[in-house]
């Protein structure tokens, strides 16, 4: 399955983050995926909470974001939305677009808690 392989692969890059960054408890992951990456946010969400635990040893929180397609004509430089795959801008007609946003599944952020768990025991 696309999202599995898609979240194994976000999970090991957030997992190098974490340790570069002092092997805290990752708390909480964002990510966007854009709509031709073509992934399903309902699969990628069962996808991420089935393999967080095991890979990063603790459950963290995914916050999804679907960024629509977004491509810029390379005639007269209008940035449009794109729908049903339709690569046309819709000012001047041109076909020659290019895709500038949501096309990829991005790591944007992560929330790592780097300070030690207090357990009131201070002596
Ligand atoms: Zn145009």
């Amino acid at each position: 399955m696309h999202e599995r392989s898609l979240v194994k692969n976000l999970l090991h890059q957030v997992q190098q983050i974490a340790a570069a960054e002092g092997n805290g408890a990752v708390e909480e992951i964002c990510v966007q995926a854009g709509t031709l990456s073509g992934i399903e946010p309902f699969l990628f969400q069962t996808a991420f909470e089935d393999m967080a635990s095991p890979i990063l040893g603790a459950p963290c929180r995914l916050i999804l974001e679907v960024v629509p397609l977004t491509a810029l004509c390379n005639d007269c430089d209008h940035q449009f939305e794109v729908i049903d795959f339709k690569f046309r801008c819709p000012v001047c007609q041109a076909d020659s677009v290019h895709v500038v946003e949501g096309d990829e599944v991005k790591l944007m952020s992560i929330t790592v808690n780097s300070e030690e768990p207090l357990d009131g025991v201070t002596s």
